[in-house]
């Protein structure tokens, strides 16, 4: 492979195209660009527009110093249903490449001193690490879940082998998997490609995995949205990992940078948290994907309002049963609740978690929410959805002892009295809160100045100047 070299750095970055993937891609994008180094980052036009739109609306920058943001087509026909993430994989599959090698060619023939030198892709997307290659870029993958979500994945061919799972990823019966005495096992449905309710998509989502594993010799660096100190048998298992994080937004409040959000923030979440006594209020989201029954979210208002606590709590204009029909509140919640709850369809999350009004995070335990919430020192209430949720559900509940889990009944809903149950014990175990600022103070050191995860990014960054 022949890498261009003796000019200045430029890298081109690539997300997976979901919420959760782009906002850590672009942290990262944005400590490069801090760093001097031009960084295009590239997503597909539908989710460009939402960002450049939420961003307008919250009087955010679009672009900023070293970082511009651009587009290429997702490729699908205008009859596709947008909502059909695997269509959209398959079609970015097929004309990603193209697309992505085109962009190249423009951006290199505009600026000769400016030339693409290196490609972050999302994992999820390894196939740009072939592209990068041959417009003679260096392939670099970033990967935004845990360091254990990562080694499962790099186990399976074993886990096949040894047959601990099926060729549907589904661990046998009564088994678990486990890869050290550090790391919480995965019982059956925990895996992140596990999808019990529909095998036939727990079949996607493992095959995608699998493509995930068969990467591993294609790009120079991986780089992952963790830090040793907080998973290092996880971070011990795979090669060459290069741990930076975990990465976190620029908390100054004067920046009004492209935070990259598929939703408008509502802002006045803040001054609500100003009102509220300090430790006295607990956050509740969800993520961007995590949808509803009707049934389930009764039960959870309910639960919220028997606390007797200020909650703020985050009800996307989807989140309800998932068909875009908006969330339906029991008949006088909304006046009962009144100043004590506060509801937005999207919070500036990272502010949130840092304001001094918030007690506990009740989480859907997504990675990122819970690398946020650990460096800010909040204690979690746990409420998985799917996905790696149920694995740093475990983390968050029995390895760190950072939270408690809401546990679902025989018939898979977490009741009101179970939500309030929990929501009393986070604000009463004390022990809780301090293993939360203990990590919050770990996190910190290990992005601080000499820390591992800030030497680490160090060295990237000198190898990009090189
Ligand atoms: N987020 C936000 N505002 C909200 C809810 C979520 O900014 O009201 C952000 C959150 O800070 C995180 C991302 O959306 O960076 C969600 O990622 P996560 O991995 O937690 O969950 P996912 O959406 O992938 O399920």
């Amino acid at each position: 492979m022949e890498v261009i070299k003796g000019k200045k750095a430029h890298v081109l970055a690539v997300p997976f195209p979901a919420q959760g993937h782009v906002k850590p891609l672009m942290k990262l994008s944005r400590q490069i660009a801090k760093r001097g180094i031009k960084v295009t980052f590239v997503n597909i036009e539908s989710i460009h527009e939402k960002i450049v739109a939420s961003a307008k609306m919250a009087g955010e920058e679009e672009e900023e110093d070293n970082i511009i943001l651009t587009s290429i087509p997702d490729g699908r026909n205008p009859e596709d249903d947008p909502n059909d993430t695997f269509k959209l994989l398959e079609s970015l599959r097929i004309t990603m490449p193209g697309l992505l090698t085109g962009l190249i060619e423009r951006i290199n023939s505009s600026n000769d001193q400016e030339k693409i030198s290196c490609v972050i892709a999302d994992i999820s997307i390894g196939w740009v690490l072939e592209t990068a290659r041959e417009v003679g870029a260096e392939p670099v993958v970033f990967s935004p879940p845990s360091a254990a979500a990562l080694a499962v994945i790099f186990q399976i061919p074993k886990l096949l082998e040894e047959g601990n799972l099926d060729s549907y990823g589904t661990v046998k019966n009564g088994e678990v998997i486990s890869l050290s005495e550090n790391i919480p096992a995965w019982r059956k449905n925990e895996l992140s490609w596990s999808f019990p309710s529909n095998l036939k998509t727990q079949k996607i989502f493992f095959e995608c995995s699998q493509r995930i594993e068969k990467t591993t010799n294609q790009y120079t660096w991986l780089l992952s949205n963790t830090c040793y100190e907080l998973e290092p048998s996880a971070c011990n298992l795979i090669p060459n990992l290069l741990p930076i994080g975990p990465l976190l937004e620029n908390q100054n409040p004067n920046s009004s940078f492209n935070s990259c959000n598929f939703h408008p923030q509502d802002t006045s979440c803040l001054s609500w948290l100003n009102s509220k006594p300090a430790g006295s209020v607990i956050y509740v989201s969800f993520g961007s994907l995590a949808v509803f029954s009707q049934q389930q979210l009764d039960e959870l208002a309910f639960g919220l309002e028997l606390s007797g606590r200020a909650f703020l709590w985050v009800v996307r204009p989807d989140l309800a049963n998932g068909n875009g029909s908006r969330a339906v509140f029991p008949e006088g919640y909304l006046d009962r609740v009144g100043e004590v709850g506060k509801i937005v369809e999207w919070a500036l999350q990272e502010k949130v978690l840092s304001h001094s009004s918030i007690a506990c995070f009740l989480s859907h335990c997504g990675w990122n929410s819970t690398t946020e919430g650990l460096s800010r020192g909040v204690p979690f209430l746990c409420w998985p959805y799917f996905s790696d949720q149920h694995h740093n559900q475990n983390y968050i509940c029995d390895k760190w002892e950072i939270g408690l889990r809401i546990d679902p009944d025989e018939n898979g809903i977490r009741t009101r009295h179970e939500i309030k149950e929990k929501i009393d014990g986070v604000f009463f175990d004390s022990k809780l809160k301090k293993n939360a600022l203990k990590l919050k103070e770990m996190c910190e050191k290990s992005v601080g100045e000499g820390g591992s995860s800030y030497k680490n990014f160090e060295k990237f960054i000198d190898h990009l100047r090189k």
